[in-house]
């Protein structure tokens, strides 16, 4: 007799707390040690062995070429038996830290949390003799970078049904809950000015002022800010004074901004307007430009049918105790929102229920509370819905088929493609393995610069 919905939860549930504890010691043990984007080989380590030591996992170190990437595979014994394709579903887990404050986005809860969904379909479909595979990817660089978009590029979501993980949120106010958290997409950039050194008291009419290029274009910058749509957010700094010296022109100067919007749609609406003002901040000073694409996220879409799955759990076995909200909004991006735009997909965000108002996500104060254990249990809770809502799409043909039809509409409304086409035009992606080489770019249609 196929097992029940209730059955499917308690077996989750009793893998998941067997692995409890140790998946505690990983999570501190990733959150002593935050390292940054590309950088998590601690965290490789700690989570890759923990992985090969649950039975019939399959784990590859640096998977796809990525230092730090890494993937945990489970095929239950009823799939070999069977000898078709099976479906697979995927869990993300994240690892990077952030600059000065270490982790405190709390990716370390993300991690374990990974792991224990993926254990919880493991221990199920094995239980129950049912087919199906689930990958762990063990994914870099989140904060910055776009680990997901380079392991997008290898194939690495290639045959998943769907794709799932989750983010530790704000304070829950005493109650555990969760929620599909909305994200903004983003493109980031670095913009380079070339002029030329001059003595700034000798001969100043010699020099062409590279900083006066920057300064003008963040200032133009912040002129336009009043007329962007009020979703758009345009945030940048200077970089380059290690070179600077008052009494010299600057010949080199550097932007580092980022550009974010509620969609790829209107991110590729406000773009262009950006750059017009990097390219009049050369024009006033006589300097050159170039422009290095960094991450491009997309915004987060969350699918109704992973969404449902997961709230059947929660409120099956936490009750009144648990808050689920259909939506949360953040102004936060992320490169899983590449993801969603790949196959059907779910980003819940849970809270923190002893986290005060002001330890929120890249706060300071947030990194103390990404290691409560009151965190952990949290995300212990968060975890066992996703492996719930993971499992049924190994089970369900009914909710894959639903799912895609869903993803098939919600693609056509995003219209990703074109504004992807739109982006790539006016600032050409930069080539992976080229050092980030830059894109060149002219913010106007005719000019004398030959492009
Ligand atoms: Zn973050
Ligand atoms: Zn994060």
């Amino acid at each position: 007799m196929a097992p029940t919905p209730a059955d499917l939860r308690k077996a989750i549930n009793e893998a998941i707390q067997a692995a409890r504890d140790d998946l505690r010691k990983v999570s501190l043990s990733i959150h002593e040690k935050p390292e940054l984007a590309w950088d998590e080989h601690h965290a490789h380590d700690v989570l890759t062995e923990y992985m090969e030591r649950q039975s019939g996992f399959v784990v590859t170190k640096h998977a796809y070429d990525l230092p730090t990437a890494w993937t945990a595979v489970f095929t239950s014994s009823a799939s070999s038996k069977e000898g078709e394709k099976v479906p697979v579903v995927g869990f993300n887990s994240e690892m990077d830290a952030l600059k000065g404050i270490g982790h405190a986005c709390g990716h370390n809860l993300i991690a374990i949390a990974g792991c224990a969904a993926a254990i919880g379909v493991a221990r199920t479909l094995e239980h129950f003799q049912l087919p199906g595979k689930v990958v762990l990817i063990g994914t870099p660089a989140e904060e910055q970078g776009g680990g997901k978009a380079a392991l997008l590029d290898r194939g690495a979501y290639d045959e998943f049904e769907a794709c799932l993980m989750l983010h530790p949120g704000t304070s829950g106010g005493g109650k555990h809950g969760a929620g599909n958290m909305t994200s903004a997409a983003l493109i980031a950039m670095e913009v380079t000015y070339n002029g030329a050194p001059a003595h700034a008291g000798g001969a100043p009419e010699k020099g062409r002022n590279a900083l006066d290029a920057a300064v003008l274009a963040y200032q133009g910058i912040s002129v336009l800010r009043q007329q962007l749509p009020k979703d758009a957010k345009v945030h940048g700094v200077f970089s380059g004074e290690d070179k600077w010296s008052p009494n010299v022109i600057p010949d080199e100067a550097k932007l580092l901004y980022g550009v974010r919007s509620t969609t790829l749609t209107s991110l590729a609406e406000v773009v262009p307007r950006v750059l017009r003002c990097f390219a009049g901040g050369a024009l006033s000073s006589n300097t050159s430009y170039s422009i290095k694409r960094g991450h491009l996220y997309h915004e987060v879409r969350p699918a109704k049918g992973l969404s449902d799955a997961f709230k059947d759990f929660v409120e099956a076995e936490y009750g009144d105790d648990y808050r689920f909200l259909e939506r949360v909004e953040t102004g936060a991006s992320t490169d899983f929102g590449n993801v969603c735009f790949k196959c059907p997909s779910l980003h819940p965000m849970f809270f923190l229920p002893d986290a005060t108002p002001e330890e929120h996500p890249h706060s300071a104060s947030y990194t103390k509370a990404a290691a409560e254990e009151s965190a952990h249990e949290a995300a212990i809770r968060a975890a066992s819905a996703l492996s719930y809502a993971g499992l049924q799409v190994l089970l369900d043909p009914s909710l894959r088929k639903r799912m895609w039809a869903e993803w098939e509409e919600d693609m056509k409304v995003a219209q990703g493609d074109k504004a992807l086409a739109v982006l790539d035009k006016v600032l050409p992606a930069s080539k992976e393995g080229e050092g980030g080489k830059p894109g060149s770019f002219c913010a106007f249609d005719k000019c004398a610069c030959g492009h």
